[in-house]
């Protein structure tokens, strides 16, 4: 890390209390439970690879993970299926929204594990006899990369799979392309489900730092997924994890992330640290303006820029 500023000297309160000034975005309203987000919630959290935590007020304040797991999922996929999960979907980023109804022309793959369609296989991809197994499944290794026992909500799985009718049209469509193995309405109700997990900014720092440091939790020292699992999907997580607006973020931040709709974003800096911003107000490309604004200005201070020159 090339670090201008310690981490564990660092005032994570004086940042939060400089992005609270910022007002722009809007909260998602897709499903109720995302529409009666507190806007003005903004919990900041750092994990190092020594296990050292650094957090701000309301940074143990609870979300529904959303497509902050979806880096999360393809980690488990790949651990389950070795490299073979990688001739199942593509990496490439797409410029597009993350439920764009489109797959990769020619092979009818999902573009990438870090849009809808890419996230709806790699949990069908997850060991499990049936859908209720690869929840367990899931769940369980999403509570091994946050180093604690996560819960899901009922009624965020229930909208979710309700409301997610983009996700419904996606999985037929990769039904319909032989892609998708597992029958489409279940493939969108273990996606929903883990969509559902409930986490704070501690919780997604932390697993940020677990693959940040190759695959290993920082806060339990378990192996949760190999070396070469982490460093894949922190990868395509540089390239593809803020949807289509993941060239400004690259140049911005620098920081391998993914964002999500209920304005979490985790952050995993290779060989420095985790962290994890939470503020839902969203800008138009579904990502947590103060989490931008927020990701922006630890990297800078903190040195984390993946190209920062000397
Ligand atoms: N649950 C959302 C969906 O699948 C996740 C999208 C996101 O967080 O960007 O529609």
């Amino acid at each position: 890390m090339n670090s201008a500023v310690d981490p564990l000297s660092y005032d994570l309160d004086g940042v939060r209390d400089r992005a609270l000034r910022e007002r722009g975005g809007a909260v998602d309203d897709s499903i109720p439970e995302l529409a009666d987000a507190d806007p003005d919630l903004l919990g900041i959290a750092l994990v190092t690879l020594d296990g050292e935590t650094r957090e701000t007020a309301q940074a143990g304040m609870q979300i529904s993970i959303q497509s902050a797991v979806k880096p999360f999922l393809f980690a488990l996929a790949l651990q389950d299926h070795g490299a073979a999960a990688l001739d199942r979907l593509g990496i490439e980023p797409t410029g597009e929204a993350f439920d764009a109804i489109k797959l990769e022309s020619g092979t009818g793959r999902p573009p990438n594990p870090m849009v809808n369609a890419g996230a709806l296989l790699t949990s069908a991809l997850v060991d499990g006899a049936d859908a209720a197994a690869r929840s367990r499944r899931i769940l369980a290794g999403l509570s091994a990369f946050a180093g604690r026992d996560l819960s899901v909500s009922e009624s965020v799985a229930e909208s979710e799979h309700l409301l997610g009718d983009r996700n419904h049209a996606l999985a037929h469509l990769m039904r319909s392309e032989g892609t998708l193995q597992v029958g489409a309405d279940e493939a969108v109700a273990v996606y929903a489900r883990a969509c559902a997990v409930l986490v704070d900014a501690r919780d997604l720092a932390a697993m940020g730092a677990t693959l940040a440091a190759g695959g290993r939790n920082p806060l339990t020292g378990v192996e949760v997924v190999g070396a070469d699992v982490a460093r894949d999907v922190v990868s395509v997580m540089a390239t593809c994890g803020v949807y289509d607006g993941s060239g400004r973020w690259m140049r911005q931040v620098g920081v391998p992330a993914k964002s999500s709709v209920s304005g979490a974003i985790v952050l995993a800096a290779p060989a420095a640290l985790g962290a994890a911003v939470v503020s839902p107000p969203l800008d138009e490309q579904g990502t947590s303006v103060r989490g931008h604004h927020v990701s922006e200005v630890l990297s800078r201070e903190l040195g984390l820029h993946a190209f920062a020159m000397p």
